[in-house]
């Protein structure tokens, strides 16, 4: 049976109850952490012991538990869950005990209940070498039933299949769930850790920022929240961005904090529109200096039961990755590089060949499928043929076509993906500026507007701004973007060109920040790491969702409260504002 903390802090010894030095055995990360507790498991609480804690070594000990009945075998046995894990109780047969075999046969499975007894070791013969506790079991005295559960809409046991939907409306049996409380916990640590690096280690100060805030121009899209005052709206913050830039103003030099953002944008299995961030920004500093900071993080915070990480993380020009791999984020845990194979069709007679190479900036460009002969049917060529065609015109297409080749092959037994690989890559040299999707004319910032140019580019800045390079970098994980960040314009002028100029956006929107340019800002710089992705990717979760406690759905639905909810007209009066019903809402409402 798997056991949470010994997965996550390494088997716990008896007695429990001691400071111990945990030595992290790798050479790699060869360092003494400071002296941490084996935390106090039962400390203030009606038990004793934790189920998933008893071993041979507590035997004879009279022990207190408080669990959930998970199994019941012909009415002598019962399975008793915590979060710790399983422990075997013994219901007691004989007549003096006949109200506690009562309690103990009637209460239906996953009721809460305490029992009281004594650690004893289990016959021979017994003895199961797949639980950790499975060389002892639980002599009751007394037992309590604490609450009878009613009928579950789906059971706890983790091999039973259940729909996302129905899991998203009982999230809290969900929880109970050997993976989201291994997800959670295994959470939890790392951001403690990386609480203890950054605060302990290195002097960061964990700041709170507003979540009430004003819009933000150009990024993405905010959700609004209706004032008092007629006509004004709050924004939720899309990164406490403006917020960690001011602190450096203030002086605060070294920020941190565990940030809650908001994007409105829906819901995706790496997306949802409330997420976490570890939001860092600090004074005096390079590129160098936030990358060295965010590898050294990683590593302290890296779960112990993980090879430990290797630094520094390699790193890729933004160009090279787009030309190589097809995309800004490219998964480099294989090979099957793009490359460009005009030249050798220059003089070719194939029409289609001719025709591509004809165009402005045709070329022909090739994916090497290594033993695809050998594993490629028939009809996965066709679903390559198709999915080409689908996706024709969108430049990422041979990005997206090397991750779907490398799907194909996986599906037929080739293993490309090292699940147990954790490949970061730094992703370097961003144009400042991109062409905007809807109209190519006007430029949009590669990363946000407060991003600062490369300093050998400032000059083109005023005249060709679409060739400036960016000080911004992104962290890619396996082939996802888990985080991003950029040295910053410390310099009111030129952040007022930039918005004004080149981005065309409303500087009066900004004029708060612009002042505080102007009052002796240092230069600064900083990087935001996506906590949920991150955890996916530790945990190999299949969606963002899994490593959340209470997760929106893909529609930006909590499932379990049903927010959002409507509210009576008379509560939407002191906000000045009425809804204006789509014609078919107001149809039904008409028929109620
Ligand atoms: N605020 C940025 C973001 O949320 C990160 C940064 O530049 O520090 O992507």
């Amino acid at each position: 049976m798997f056991c949470w903390l010994s997965r996550l802090c390494g088997e716990l010894s008896t007695p429990t109850r001691r400071t111990t030095q945990l030595i992290w055995s790798s050479a790699a990360r060869s360092m003494v952490l400071s002296s941490q507790r084996i935390p106090e498991l039962s400390s203030f609480v009606a038990r004793t012991n934790t189920c998933g804690e008893l071993r041979s070594s507590h035997l004879g000990q009279e022990v207190t538990l408080c669990g959930w009945i998970q199994f019941r075998r012909q009415n002598i046995f019962l399975v008793l869950r915590d979060f710790h894990g399983l422990v075997q109780v013994v219901i007691p047969q004989d007549e003096s005990a006949a109200s506690v075999k009562k309690i103990l046969c009637e209460a239906p499975m996953e009721s809460v209940v305490q029992v009281s007894g004594t650690v004893i070791s289990r016959p021979p013969g017994q003895k199961n070498p797949k639980m950790p506790t499975g060389e002892i079991e639980i002599k009751v005295k007394t037992a309590k039933l604490l609450n009878s559960c009613k009928k579950l809409p789906f059971e706890i046991k983790d091999f039973m299949k259940k729909t996302e939907t129905l899991r998203l409306q009982y999230r809290y049996l969900d929880l109970r769930s050997v993976q989201m409380q291994y997800n959670l916990r295994l959470r939890s640590q790392m951001v403690m850790k990386m609480r203890e690096y950054l605060c302990n280690l290195h002097g960061f100060v964990d700041v709170e920022t507003p979540t009430l805030f004003k819009r933000t121009p150009g990024g993405a899209k905010e959700f609004v929240i209706p004032s008092r005052e007629p006509g004004k709206f709050y924004s939720l913050p899309q990164s406490p961005q403006q917020f960690k830039q001011l602190l450096m103003v203030g002086g605060l030099d070294r920020y941190f904090q565990v940030a809650r953002c908001y994007r409105d944008e829906g819901s995706r299995p790496d997306r949802q529109p409330e997420f976490t961030q570890i939001d860092i920004e600090m004074s005096f500093v390079d590129q160098t200096g936030v990358q060295s900071l965010i590898e050294g993080l990683l590593q302290y915070s890296w779960p112990s039961d993980k090879d430990p990480l290797v630094v520094p993380f390699p790193s890729m020009p933004f160009a090279e990755a787009l030309a190589s791999y097809g995309t800004d984020k490219p998964d480099t845990r294989f090979g099957m590089k793009i490359v460009d194979i005009s030249d050798m069709f220059r003089n070719t007679e194939v029409g289609f060949l001719q025709d591509a190479l004809s165009k402005p900036q045709g070329t022909v460009k090739a994916i090497c499928i290594r033993k695809g002969a050998k594993y490629l049917k028939r009809k996965d060529i066709e679903s390559i043929r198709k999915f080409a065609a689908d996706h024709f015109n969108e430049c990422s297409l041979m990005g997206k076509l090397r991750l779907e080749c490398a799907d194909l092959l996986e599906a037929r037994g080739v293993v490309l993906r090292d699940p147990a690989l954790f490949s970061f890559l730094w992703v370097v040299d961003f144009p400042l500026f991109l062409p905007k999707e809807e109209n190519p004319q006007e430029l949009e910032s590669a990363h946000h507007p407060f991003t600062a140019p490369h300093p050998s580019d400032i000059h083109l800045l005023y005249t060709e701004p679409h060739k400036v390079r960016s000080q911004h970098y992104d962290l890619v994980l396996n082939g996802n973007e888990i985080g991003g960040g950029s040295i910053r314009i410390h310099n009111s002028e030129l952040q007022h060109y930039v918005l004004d100029t080149v981005l065309k956006e409303d500087v009066k929107l900004l004029s708060h920040l612009l002042q505080a340019l102007d009052y002796g800002a240092p230069p600064h710089g900083g990087i935001a790491l996506g906590l949920d992705r991150l955890m996916c990717l530790v945990t190999g979760a299949p969606s963002i969702r899994d490593v959340i406690a209470f997760p929106k759905s893909f529609r930006g639905h909590d499932l379990m409260s049903n927010a959002p909810d409507s509210i009576p007209p008379e509560e939407l009066k002191p906000y000045h504002i009425q809804v204006s019903w789509p014609m078919d809402a107001e149809t039904e409402r008409a028929h109620r």
